[in-house]
């Protein structure tokens, strides 16, 4: 029967297919002030207000000077010192050198500093010590030389880290204009469940995937909704997929095993989806269901953008989080408006390890940590987290990234390298 369920790279794929759709229906644009916007995805291309830097720019403690005079070990007399923040200074007089401070302007007719490390100063005058030789250039940054006033320096599409809030701020960009974040319906299914505040009667456990993937939308870009829990019968569902229709992305959790109770695909079909697929040949995660449901009224139905894409997750909390990283996240991050879709896969070598690991025809995904302060030569080193099965939140907790078992591996070898799926 699983041989009829696509593989993981046929569904990520399909997946993959969906999300570069989307991509192309660029999200609204709304402003946020720079201290919020790390997190968020560009709306519009970064540009430069003006050069970069915007003056030749001394990159150390020392003297600016003509590298020719500097080079020939005369000494030069010194004339003048500029401090960062104050205005360029010069010219420079032919014989002259000025005193200048890292990140202060290079006074008009310097073409080199030298460092204050490699001179001798005497009675107002600076000389190059020998066998040093200055070249034209040295030490100073050029005007513009990062980037000319006007050129496009991030594209629209560019996730928002500290990185790109320096180079905002730089440019003089007290807020930014963003993609809206694409609200995402978190609908937990399930008579056992109850809300984390509550204590559970014998029987039932809590409702940990609303918060689990709650967060994860938040780090995929999304603005998580999570919605009231629905109960395993028809109704419950037909009314909270409804509801949770609303979103721009729908997220269930439970429901879509075999069971008798597995009532989430029933309700799927009779909101009118559409699904791509209704099983994936991996572990944890294989009920996983992806599909769409048609827009909400005749003039949404018409549109592409209407279109509202949802997953079944398997309610096993592991489950729950591969199919997530592995499928949900991409979508999420295309309808962010973001450049970065994922997952993120890379490469470490596996430590020493008894376990057998393989299940043929599954590609599996299995906690594990990584320690990514990899010898420099080598990759860094995996090792599986001992788990219970796909319900063991605790192994959960204790990883870092997910071990990819390919589908025809019996058993990994200690050592062999391994694609990690990181979170
Ligand atoms: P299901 O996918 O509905 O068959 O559920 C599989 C397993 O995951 C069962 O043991 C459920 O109790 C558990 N489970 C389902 N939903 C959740 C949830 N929201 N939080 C924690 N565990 C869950
Ligand atoms: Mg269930």
């Amino acid at each position: 029967m699983s041989s009829a369920l696509p593989s993981y790279e046929q569904a990520a794929a399909q997946v993959a297919a969906c999300a570069a759709q989307l991509a192309r229906l660029r999200p609204k644009i709304e402003r946020v002030e720079l201290g919020r916007a790390a997190g968020r995805v560009l709306g519009r291309p970064l540009c430069a207000d003006q050069d970069q830097p915007p003056f030749a720019r001394s990159t150390r403690d020392g003297f600016a000077c003509r590298a020719l005079e500097a080079s020939s070990h005369a000494p030069l007399r010194l004339a003048g010192t500029t401090r960062a923040g104050d205005a360029p200074a010069g010219p420079l007089q032919a014989g002259d050198a000025w005193e200048i401070m890292t990140g202060a302007p290079v006074p008009a007719g310097a073409d080199a500093v030298v460092m204050l490390e490699h001179v001798e100063i005497a009675g107002g005058e600076v000389r190059l010590l020998k066998p040093r030789a200055i070249a034209e250039g040295d030490n100073i940054v050029a005007k513009g030389a990062q980037a000319r006033k006007g050129d496009e320096l991030l594209p629209a599409g560019t996730p928002i880290q500290f990185a790109q809030i320096a180079l905002a701020a730089a440019c003089g960009h007290a807020a930014l204009e963003v993609f809206a974040r694409p609200r995402v319906a978190i609908l937990a299914t399930g008579d056992e469940l109850v809300p984390v505040k509550a204590a559970p009667a014998p029987g039932q456990i809590r409702n940990s995937n609303g918060p689990m993937l709650a967060a994860m939308v938040v780090a995929a870009g999304g603005e998580p909704w999570i919605c009231p829990t629905a109960a395993d019968n028809a109704h419950a569902l037909d009314a909270a997929l409804a509801q949770a229709a609303e979103a721009d992305l729908l997220i269930i959790t439970g429901g879509v095993s075999a069971g008798k109770f597995d009532l989430v695909e029933p309700a799927l079909l009779r909101a009118g989806a559409r699904f791509h697929f209704t099983g994936v040949r991996i572990q944890p995660g294989k009920p996983l269901v992806f599909g769409e449901l048609p827009g909400r009224n005749a003039h949404e139905a018409r549109k592409e953008a209407g279109k509202k894409c949802f997953f079944g997750l398997p309610g096993n909390p592991l489950s729950s989080a591969v199919t997530f990283l592995l499928f949900a996240a991409p979508v999420l991050a295309a309808l962010a408006g973001s450049r970065e879709l994922g997952p993120r896969f890379a490469l470490a070598r596996l430590a020493p390890t008894a376990d057998r690991h393989g299940k043929p025809g599954l590609t599996r995904f299995l906690p594990a940590y990584c320690n990514f302060n990899a010898v420099s030569g080598q990759l860094p080193e995996v090792a599986f987290v001992p788990w219970h099965g796909s319900g063991d939140l605790s192994a959960l907790a204790h990883s870092n990234c997910f071990l990819v078992v390919p589908e025809d591996a019996q058993a990994l070898e200690p050592g062999a390298i391994v694609k990690i799926l990181l979170p």
